[in-house]
């Protein structure tokens, strides 16, 4: 695998591999299996493999969550070249933000900048869709990977790439999930055994909802998801059943064909999301 730190060195080894389709599978590092089947996916999918890891500054509301977020690299480095990744690209915050990271340009994300992980934590899709365009800008895949584990980023950056006017395609790979059905997220690492026991309640609060959406109305099903995690130990931030497609919050599950129900928590100082199809 071949490890680059600058755009241009990035440009100079992708040359010989730029006829083919090159896939790029963006990450923050701290890797787990989760971005491990990413990559899979884009070495099934595609010719060449890039994947890049940034912790990206611009994307964290919360400052100290940006300074704890766990870092891995030389596991990572190693787990990525057994699963096939051909580059890996490494900047530096300075490579992707020459001009820093003050008075960025606004992205025009509409409604679903307003509800969920967007009211939660303002600013953030303002920093993934300022993190992505560069990446793409700088790597020029024609097929990207992102995981459904994070289902409004993955809207934000399909409406990022219509306003960039991006041919890339983009491919969604489902949320890959410990066997107790928690699902993997690096800051997981954060957990310790007790809180990552406790943690499960999200998985299954998605369930329970999954389980009696036909059966209960959906203010019913929420209070109980809500019960279902604070008995936990868990503090929600928001329990939500959305349209699958427009992420319209749904009063009545009937509404949608293709629902989907969201959580983020906070166990302890540690805030997860997950999510389920319906
Ligand atoms: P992150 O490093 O958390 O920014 O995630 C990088 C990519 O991996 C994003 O597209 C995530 O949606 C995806 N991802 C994270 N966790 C999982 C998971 N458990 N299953 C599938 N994809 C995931």
């Amino acid at each position: 695998m071949i490890i680059v730190k600058t755009s241009s060195a990035l440009n100079r080894a992708l040359l010989p591999h730029k006829p083919n389709p090159i896939g790029f599978v963006p990450t923050m590092g701290a890797l787990h299996n989760g971005h491990i089947t990413l990559i899979e996916q884009a070495a099934v999918n595609s010719d060449f493999v890039v994947c890049s890891i940034f912790v990206n500054p611009t994307q964290f509301n919360n400052p100290a969550d940006f300074a704890k977020y766990p870092i891995t690299l030389e596991k990572d480095i190693l787990m990525l070249e057994k699963a096939g990744a051909d580059m890996l690209f490494l900047p530096l915050v300075s490579e992707l933000y020459p001009a820093g990271i003050e008075n960025l340009e606004r992205y025009d994300l509409g409604y679903l900048e307003t509800v969920m992980e967007g009211s939660f934590r303002p600013g953030h899709f303002q920093g993934v869709c300022q993190v992505m365009s560069r990446l793409i800008r700088a790597v020029g895949p024609d097929k990207l990977f992102m995981g459904q584990k994070d289902y409004q980023q993955c809207m934000v950056v399909k409406r990022l790439l219509e306003i960039m006017k991006s041919p890339v395609e983009f491919i969604t790979c489902p949320t890959v999930r410990e066997a107790d059905g928690l699902a993997m997220s690096s800051r997981n690492m954060r957990l310790n055994a007790d809180e990552r026991n406790k943690a499960t309640a999200i998985y299954r609060a998605l369930t329970y909802i999954k389980t009696n959406l036909s059966s209960k109305a959906i203010g019913p099903l929420k209070s109980e998801a809500h019960s279902i995690l604070t008995a936990a130990g868990l503090k929600p931030d928001y329990i939500e059943i959305a349209d699958g497609d427009d992420l319209h919050l749904l009063k009545d599950a009937k509404d949608s064909a293709k629902s989907v129900a969201l959580i983020a928590a906070f166990m302890n100082e540690v805030r997860l999301i997950d999510n389920m199809i319906l």
